[in-house]
């Protein structure tokens, strides 16, 4: 058993490693104290992309996040929220407002058949969301669970897509490419892809782990039928246009990388593969994952 702290190669190489460096038997984490499960949030509907942009960079709460409709007319307009916690005395004002969970109110059935979820009912379903949310509102109060894990209400959700399920394809560029997320919005819109839930954040610098996903820049998640035709050639071309952008695609969520596409994201690979080879030499640590990307040699 290894004690590990962050000026240790093999600390590093854990952070975002996948498993690959052993087992974590037990870990400090940094916590910050709040007293009440309250956000305050901020909430400004925008038309686009770059009103998207400027939305989340604006002054506010650190948490923030864009929903966008990529089903409309306008692909790109959305809702974005910026939340920060609401403490001491002012939390006390709004004590029934709800925990930092959210209790499910219903369930998807375990024979949920495929094809109900399509992109006429999400369409509707995202025009009432965009219509119902407010222009712009400041300070609106919400709990940590409703504003957070809003999906949290709907017991087994995923199920919605039916039995082959959904696939969320996650990339960041860097701040200056969004040309990338313009081009991946295009692409999908033509190639009649149906993207059912897709969000915008910003990241703050890396963590500086050879293998850890966050850069600093634009992410943007995209939920996808995985039934969907031409679904892994579109993904295939997003991933050259984000390797060549100097971004990355999000392991933790991946099921369809190559090894090419992973040593052209993640340029501290062999790093990496150092550290993970002196911890476990024998390569005893492996996954279906591993094997396919070419993290571990087959
Ligand atoms: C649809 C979807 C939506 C998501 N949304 C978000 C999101 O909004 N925000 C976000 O931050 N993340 C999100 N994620 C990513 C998610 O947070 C990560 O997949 C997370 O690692 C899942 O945690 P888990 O406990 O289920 O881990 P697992 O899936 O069990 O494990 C994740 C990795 O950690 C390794 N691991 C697990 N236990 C140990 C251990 N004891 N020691 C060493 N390695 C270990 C596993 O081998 C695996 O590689 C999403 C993922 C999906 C698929």
């Amino acid at each position: 058993m290894l004690e590990l702290g962050p000026d240790d190669d093999l600390f590093a190489a854990t952070l975002g490693g996948m498993g690959l460096t052993g087992v974590i038997l037990w870990a400090r984490i940094k916590l910050r104290a709040i007293s009440s499960s309250l956000l305050s949030v901020d909430i400004d509907r925008v038309e686009d992309l770059d009103g998207a942009f400027a939305a989340l960079s604006a002054r506010g709460g650190p948490y923030r996040v864009a929903w966008l409709d990529l089903l409309c007319s306008r692909p790109g307009r959305g809702i974005v929220t910026r939340a920060e916690h609401i403490d001491g005395g002012a939390a006390a004002l709004h004590r029934s407002w709800g925990g930092a969970t959210v209790r499910s109110r219903a369930s998807v059935p375990a024979r949920w058949p495929a094809g109900v979820l399509r992109s006429s009912t999400v369409r509707a379903f995202n025009e009432l969301r965009y219509r119902r949310s407010p222009h712009s509102a400041r300070g609106h109060v919400e709990s940590i669970g409703a504003h957070m894990f809003p999906l949290d209400a709907l017991d087994s959700w995923p199920r919605l897509y039916g039995p082959r399920g959904f696939l969320q394809y996650q990339l960041v560029v860097p701040p200056d490419r969004t040309d990338v997320l313009r081009t991946a919005i295009e692409q999908l819109r033509r190639s009649r892809i149906p993207c059912y839930l897709c969000v915008l954040k910003d990241f703050g610098p890396s963590n500086g782990a050879p293998l850890s996903f966050p850069i600093a820049g634009w992410t943007i998640t995209l939920d996808i039928p995985r039934a969907a035709a031409g679904l892994d050639a579109l993904l295939d071309r997003f991933d050259e246009l984000v390797a060549e952008a100097g971004g990355r695609v999000y392991l933790s969520k991946d099921v369809r990388m190559g090894p090419d596409a992973l040593a052209a994201m993640y340029p501290r690979l062999e790093e990496w593969r150092s550290a993970r080879d002196g911890a476990d030499p024998e390569r005893v640590w492996r996954s279906d994952l591993a094997m396919r990307t070419g993290l571990v040699p087959a």
